[in-house]
């Protein structure tokens, strides 16, 4: 069995990302990693489906024990990746979505260099604040160390694969299914394919 592709996707704050990923989830062949972090619940979120929640001694705990396959820190907390699920999904043939920011991108990068990562840009300039302040669910200091994390992390969109626009929401979800999809196509992926037909109509050449 094909193992299944890991796929990183970030983009700034409040572009969008967690409701682009909860609609490409919904498609079987596609499995969301779940985080652990060390920030505290949003209201509405649940331990283990939004992320797993933690104290910094578990996290900590947990990188020593080499149970992380990657990790960084953001405004103040540790959110980092299981690396057994991840091993686990991609096993199965399924492919998994690792919605993180740009240093988990960087690590899991160097240690799965054939994972594809995607950057999701907002549509033109003032749409983050915008849902930011919309959300309702921080303060107004937590929304200005969330703007300026924006902006930077937009500075950095050019570290990856391919970039990808939330303007309208279906065609977002349809755009990054593409890039997956066409990814199974790069010639590495198909050179096998390509010496087996090769080799057996050789074969039928000589005989
Ligand atoms: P939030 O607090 O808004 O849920 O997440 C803050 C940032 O942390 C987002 O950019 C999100 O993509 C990123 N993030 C969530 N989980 C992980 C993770 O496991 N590893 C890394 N490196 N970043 C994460």
């Amino acid at each position: 069995m094909d193992k299944g592709k890991v796929i990183l996707i970030s983009g700034p704050s409040g572009v969008g990302k967690g409701t682009v990923v909860k609609e490409i989830v919904k498609d079987q062949n596609y499995v969301l990693s779940v985080s652990v972090t060390t920030r505290n619940p949003r209201e509405g979120e649940i331990d283990g489906v939004s992320y797993f929640f933690t104290t910094k001694e578990d996290f900590l705990k947990r990188i020593e024990n080499h149970l992380m396959l990657e990790y960084a820190q953001y405004n103040g907390n540790f959110y980092g990746t299981p690396k057994d699920y991840v091993e686990q999904t991609v096993a199965q043939g399924k492919n998994i979505i690792l919605e993180i920011e740009v240093q988990g991108v960087e690590q899991v990068k160097k240690l799965i260099p054939e994972a594809v990562s995607i950057f999701i840009m907002p549509d033109k300039a003032g749409v983050i604040e915008h849902r930011l302040r919309k959300r309702g669910t921080e303060d107004e200091q937590t929304i200005q160390n969330r703007l300026k994390i924006a902006l930077n992390e937009m500075k950095q969109a050019h570290k990856y694969d391919y970039i990808v626009i939330n303007g309208e929401l279906e065609k977002c979800i349809d755009d990054i299914k593409s890039v997956i999809n066409a990814e199974q196509y790069k010639k590495d992926n198909m050179l096998d394919f390509v010496k087996g037909v090769l080799e057996n109509d050789e074969k039928t050449l000589c005989q």
